[in-house]
């Protein structure tokens, strides 16, 4: 047989590996500002049109490269980072692998001019698609300058994948953040369509964060710092009452390289366990710093994922320490066992003046009487006891009671009071313990049909009956508005302001009315008739991170996810009690919708039983 294997030329090599290393624009956003970085760049400036798909520049002030560096920075493999395998364990750049230039260059239009301290000239380098187009010296300040134009144009499948301006945008503000996060001490700009969208100056951790997400996150903020032989933990924590339902502002540096770690995450959320809703993340931005030879950053090629030599350790260290952070700024209230409760203030006395004790002595006290008359007034000091002891035990009052409200109870009471009165009274009594539906375990709504009965899941049966009407009122656009007497302002961060810009819309649709106040805050006089106004903010959270997250599947309409979202968080939960007009109500709405069976999250809403399953149970 002829020999068949070939290696494969160049170009094919570098678009495969271009494959692993670029997967959206966002993703050249980050080799580029981390190779601006790494060149040790005072300032850097990022500019992007179209989401990144027509062009990302990036510019520095860092150290140039020479003529023939220029040239071999775009070759496979090449890298001033590292020269022996050791020096993989003693990392102190962000890059190594010596792939992103080569990638990128594979797959777009790309220019870049550089002149290094030394040089007076520079050099303009022209590559597409990995051939070099030109090469010519320049006049450039000092510094790189590299520009990618027309990502994907080689591979149209890739670009088709693309998603919308908005989305890419998104993804490039995320990267954007993480590494501006990093490094306070650069100053940044980030030009978006010609208009700036951020501009840094140098500064700190602290006030980075809030040049970031707006100067309502300072409040937010809490310091978290320790230092042991093995990791430098320094940072922020949020305030447990800032946790929010959506993964959003979490945010772990290693050795100023963002990362994300499950692991690590999860010793965070335990130390605030208690504090915070079972179901809400609080925000953090920790940087840590280890021995570089603890870690092995090299498992993941778009380095995200960070191997620590001693996970156990470092999650034992961190858990403590923000566990300490929380208590030190009284987040906490401390635990102090000698502490005696009895001896505070209380808060509705702590600015009052003292009063003088009064002393009245009962006159016609006699001590040699047989039985003292009960004394007037003597019993003074000890009625603030009493009553302490009277209050303590009112607490108790009510719970040799049977427990009214608590359904998982009742409905089991309801169904042995039909048991009993129809097995040995035999007849069925028609009133008001015999409901047509009846709630089981304050989770399902059962009730009877003709063939049999239907156990329905209440949550995802409202989720369905609210996705219809809201995608109704989206499509048919004539939303139910409830105008607000006193309008809500809400600060948002710039990359939430965005997203909510995208979906404008179809919230105006919905029945969201709202104005812009500044780059922060909405000033919202309007709400869906559906929505209380207490919950507002926290739709709009989960709603943000929803489409942050794209977990609803790309396919789908915005009014799609908007209605899905909202019908999530405005359904009726697990463990609410339905009145039995309501489960009627419920049932009826669920049976009039296009869709009854699955939920809008495509999950079965109710389960059927027929009377020849239920007789197949008694053979
Ligand atoms: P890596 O960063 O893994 O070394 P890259 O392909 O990103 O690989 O870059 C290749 C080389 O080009 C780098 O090692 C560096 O020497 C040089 N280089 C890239 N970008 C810049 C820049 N902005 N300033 C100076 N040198 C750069
Ligand atoms: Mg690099």
């Amino acid at each position: 047989m002829a020999d068949i294997i070939k290696l494969l030329p160049d170009h094919v090599a570098n678009q495969i590996a271009a494959g692993e290393v670029v997967q959206r624009p966002a993703s050249v956003v980050k080799e580029l500002l981390e190779n601006a970085i790494d060149a040790q760049s005072n300032s850097i400036k990022l500019i992007v049109k179209d989401g990144g798909k027509s062009l990302v520049q990036v510019v520095d002030d860092g150290m140039g490269m020479s003529t023939t560096d220029a040239r071999l920075s775009f070759e496979r493999h090449a890298t001033s980072k590292i020269k022996k395998a050791e020096d993989l364990f003693n990392l102190h750049t962000k890059g190594f692998r010596g792939e992103a230039l080569a990638s990128i260059a594979a797959i777009a239009h790309v220019e870049m001019q550089t002149r290094s301290a030394g040089e007076e000239v520079g050099t303009r380098l022209r590559i597409e698609g990995s051939e070099v187009v030109s090469q010519e010296v320049c006049v450039t300040p000092k510094g790189t300058s590299l520009s990618v134009k027309n990502l994907f144009f080689n591979i149209p499948a890739r670009r088709n994948f693309l998603k919308s301006n908005q989305v890419e945008l998104r993804h490039i503000m995320d990267e954007f953040h993480r590494v501006a996060l990093a490094h306070p001490a650069i100053t940044f700009h980030f030009y978006n369509n010609g208009s700036e969208l951020f501009n840094l100056p140098k500064s700190t951790y602290r006030r980075r964060i809030v040049h970031i997400f707006g100067t309502r996150a300072n409040a937010k903020l809490v310091p978290v710092e320790e230092e042991t032989n093995v990791i430098k933990i320094q940072g922020f924590i949020h305030k447990p009452e800032f946790a929010k339902k959506s993964r959003g502002e979490q945010f772990f540096f290693v050795n100023h390289r963002f990362i994300k770690s499950p692991y690590l995450h999860h010793a965070v959320v335990s130390a605030f366990e208690g504090l915070i809703k079972t179901d809400t993340y609080p925000g953090y931005f920790l940087y840590l710093e280890v021995d570089p030879s603890s870690i092995d950053i090299n498992i993941h090629p778009t380095k995200t994922e960070v191997k620590f030599d001693d996970e156990h350790t470092l999650y034992a260290i961190l858990r403590s320490t923000i566990k300490h952070s929380l208590g030190q700024f009284n987040i906490i209230p401390a635990l102090d066992f000698d502490h005696d409760q009895n001896l505070d203030t209380p808060y509705t006395y702590k600015n009052k003046e003292a009063k003088q004790p009064q002393v009245t002595v009962d006159a016609g006290f006699n001590p040699f009487l047989d039985t003292p008359r009960k004394p007037a007034s003597a019993t003074r000091g000890n009625i603030s006891a009493r009553k302490t002891q009277g209050e303590w035990e009112s607490m108790y009052i009510g719970l040799d009671q049977p427990m009214r409200d608590n359904s998982s109870f009742s409905s089991v009471h309801l169904e042995s009071d039909t048991i009993t009165g129809s097995v040995f009274e035999g007849k069925v009594e028609v009133g008001h313990s015999v409901a047509t539906t009846f709630q089981l375990r304050r989770k399902y709504i059962v009730t009877s049909i003709k063939s049999g009965m239907v156990v329905i899941d209440q949550n995802r049966a409202h989720q369905r009956v609210l996705y219809e009407k809201l995608l109704k009122s989206t499509t048919v656009k004539q939303s139910v508005s409830q105008q607000l007497l006193f309008p809500l302002t809400l600060s948002f961060t710039k990359s939430d302001r965005a997203i909510l810009d995208e979906i404008r819309t179809d919230l105006t649709h919905i029945g969201f009315i709202f104005e812009t106040l500044d780059d922060e805050s909405l000033k919202i006089t309007g709400v869906p008739t559906l929505i209380p106004e207490n919950e507002v903010g926290m739709v709009l959270d989960q709603l943000i991170s929803d489409y942050r997250q794209e977990i609803i599947g790309e396919s789908f309409s915005q009014a799609d996810i908007l209605s899905k979202t909202l019908a999530r968080s405005l359904a009726v939960k697990t463990g609410e009690i339905l009145d039995c007009d309501s489960q009627l109500a419920l049932v009826n709405d669920l049976f009039a919708c296009k869709e009854s069976r699955v939920s809008p999250f495509n999950r079965p809403i109710y389960i059927m039983l027929t009377e020849q399953d239920i007789e197949k149970k008694f053979i």
